[in-house]
This record gives structure tokens, C-alpha cells and sequence, in this order.
């Protein structure tokens, strides 16, 4: 199984991506809307093909990513059929599979958190996705979103509990960093639900947590109703000026083709040194050179009227070199990808 675990700060929502390693069929579970470019390009390397996008509940503090990888990567969204949700495209029940490839997830509803909270567990009951039913020594708050502890302890206890000791267990969020437990760790180490506990000890310190109202509670929930639907309907990470992509380094880049039939429309700015650029492989027709260790110094030789494109050898200086634009408020920058290496692979034109 590929398996990525992704980690969206601003919420500490773990997002995962699953992929069958021969078919490269995926699936993503509890996606962030803000995430939506960082997955897509990780999808994108990992040369994966989408089929589902899972939500393990209505989520209350963040919006979901699920209509824009419905959207951007013909993805069929997936949540409980509880949940009610005015569309989606599997709505699933406790016992459904969801095959991707050679492998496969089975739904297993685990309300308490809310009425609609799934988990899902792979087909060797490896690893159960466990949304914010269980956490790694927490689990989810019961006091909103038709809560109730009475009804999480039997969802924890018979359907996770259930599972094999060593089932590796991914939940929903970790507010502390912690990335992983097992099935056998949290029955015996939870400080809510394992070792001794009885359900009225569960319950009354669910019942007493007195916990805050969510910050987000207002505007992720309608959202997620959605399915994360933006109301203008657009995918958000798209570039207007040229094919831009952002790596999942977080670099954007633009193909070589795509540039050798704009080179009037663009700034091109090789950060190579002076050798190289007259030397053996050549350099872009019109292209500016400023070594990359001049260019902080000499960034008002930049236009800011075209987008620029950064050159170097091979797309790893200009790369420095393209964020060190967008930092510095150039905000339609792109690297080369592959550079002058890959240009002349290419046959591409090059200066007299
Ligand atoms: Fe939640």
C-alpha cells in the first residue's frame, strides 16, 4: 500500500492519501479545502489517479477539500449516508467497501461525535482511519453536532476495540504532534476509554469536558453540507498568466514548450554565472542574466510588468531563485522546470 500521512496546521487535521502501488488508484480521506493545491501536486508526483474522496464526518473546524478533488481530479466524493448531504456521489453504510485498485477500505460507523462518523479500515486490518471517534489517548468531543458519549463508548469499544491489537490507528487530529497509536496501546493507555474504564466513568468525563465552542463551528459546518462547495465555484489554486504548477515543494514551476512559444509575452532571468551562460549548452533567446548571488541586490533590474521566468542548469537555482521573487512581492514568478538541461533535451531555441 502507498501511504501518506499530511498534516494541515491551521487546524491539526491529518489528511491521508492511499494508493494501490500496480493500479496507482487512490483514495484521499478527510482532505483540507486550504490543502487543496499541496494534494493535488503530491497526487501529481506520485503519478496517482484519484477515485475517492472520503469524509470520516461533517467536519466543524475546517472545510473540507472533497468538491475540489471531486472537481480537479474527477474524484467521487464519499460520507455516511447519515450525514444527510444535499450531494454527494457514494453515500455509504456500515459493511460498504470501497475498492481502489488491488486494495480496499470497509466502512464501519462509529457515531458519538457525530451521528454520521465513520472509520475506515483497510482490508488486512492494518489501519483504521478513525476521524475524531478515537484519537490517540482523547477522542472526539460529544457535545454538539447530535453528540453522545453513551453512544461513542459502544462505537469505540465494538467496532475499534474490535480490531486486532496491533491495527495501526490514524486519527482525525492530533493537537500535540503525536502521528500514530495502535488498537492494543489505546485499550490499555486511553485515559478516557481504556484500561479499567466502565461506560458511566466514560460518559461522565465526556459529560464534564466543558469545552469551548468551536471557532469555525459557523462557517465549516454549512460548508461541509456542501460537500466544501465555494460558493463562486472555482478551484482555487488556478494560475491566469500561463500552465503553472506548484510542486509539492512548493515550488511553481512551467514547462519548457509552454515558455519557448512566449518568449515575448514573459521576463526570462538566467541566474546561472557568466561561464555558463555562454558556454556549451546555451542560453534562452532574450534571457537577462543576474547570478543568482547578485539577485537580492539587483532585483529592481526585474520588471514587474511581464511574469518571469527563472533559468538555470537544471531548475534547482532557479528555483531558489523564483521564491526568492515571490517573497519579494514579484508575485507572477515560475521556474523553468528541468532548466537548460532539459531546453535542449528538448531541441529548443537557443541565442546565436
Ligand atoms: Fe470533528
Amino acid at each position: 500500500m502507498l501511504f501518506r500521512q499530511l498534516f494541515d496546521a491551521a487546524s491539526s487535521t491529518y489528511t491521508y492519501l492511499l494508493g494501490c502501488p500496480e493500479t496507482r488508484e487512490a483514495i484521499i480521506i478527510d482532505s483540507v479545502f486550504e490543502q487543496h493545491a499541496r494534494d493535488t501536486a503530491l497526487i501529481r508526483e506520485l503519478g496517482l489517479k484519484v477515485r475517492y474522496v472520503l469524509d470520516t464526518h461533517v467536519h466543524a473546524d475546517h472545510v473540507t477539500g472533497s468538491w475540489l478533488l471531486r472537481h480537479s481530479q474527477g474524484a467521487q466524493s464519499v460520507i455516511a449516508r447519515s450525514a444527510e448531504l444535499e450531494d454527494v456521489d457514494v453515500a455509504v453504510s456500515h459493511g460498504d467497501v470501497l475498492a481502489f485498485g488491488n486494495q480496499s477500505v470497509s466502512v464501519r460507523a462509529t457515531p458519538g461525535h457525530t451521528d454520521g462518523c465513520l472509520t475506515f479500515v483497510t482490508r488486512d486490518q492494518d489501519m483504521a482511519f478513525t476521524g475524531d471517534c478515537l484519537l490517540i489517548r482523547g477522542c472526539g468531543r460529544t457535545d454538539f453536532q447530535a453528540g453522545s458519549a453513551s453512544t461513542l463508548w459502544h462505537s469505540i469499544r465494538e467496532q475499534i476495540f474490535s480490531l486486532p491489537d496491533t491495527c495501526l490507528i490514524y486519527p482525525g487530529h492530533d493537537y500535540d504532534g503525536r502521528t500514530v497509536s495502535t488498537v492494543g496501546e489505546e485499550k490499555t493507555f486511553n485515559p478516557r476509554i481504556g484500561g479499567e474504564a466502565h461506560e458511566e466513568d466514560f460518559v461522565g468525563y465526556m459529560n464534564n469536558m466543558n469545552l469551548p465552542h468551536p471557532r469555525l463551528i459557523d462557517i465549516a459546518v454549512p460548508a461541509n453540507l456542501r460537500g466544501g462547495r465555494p460558493d463562486d465555484e472555482q478551484l482555487t489554486d488556478a494560475i491566469s498568466w500561463g500552465p503553472v504548477t506548484v510542486t509539492f515543494a512548493g515550488i511553481p514551476e512551467i514547462v519548457p514548450d509552454w515558455v519557448a512559444r512566449h518568449l515575448n509575452d514573459v521576463f526570462l532571468l538566467d541566474v546561472r554565472s557568466e561561464g555558463e551562460y555562454a558556454g556549451e549548452l546555451g542560453h534562452v533567446p532574450e534571457a537577462r542574466l543576474i547570478p543568482l548571488e547578485q539577485l537580492r541586490a539587483r532585483l529592481d533590474e526585474v520588471p514587474q510588468d511581464k511574469p518571469v521566468i527563472t533559468i538555470c542548469q537544471s531548475g534547482k537555482r532557479s528555483a531558489m531563485a523564483a521564491q526568492i521573487l515571490l517573497t519579494s512581492g514579484i508575485s507572477e514568478a515560475a521556474n523553468l522546470a528541468g532548466g537548460m538541461i532539459q531546453w535542449n533535451r528538448l531541441g529548443l531555441p537557443l541565442a546565436d
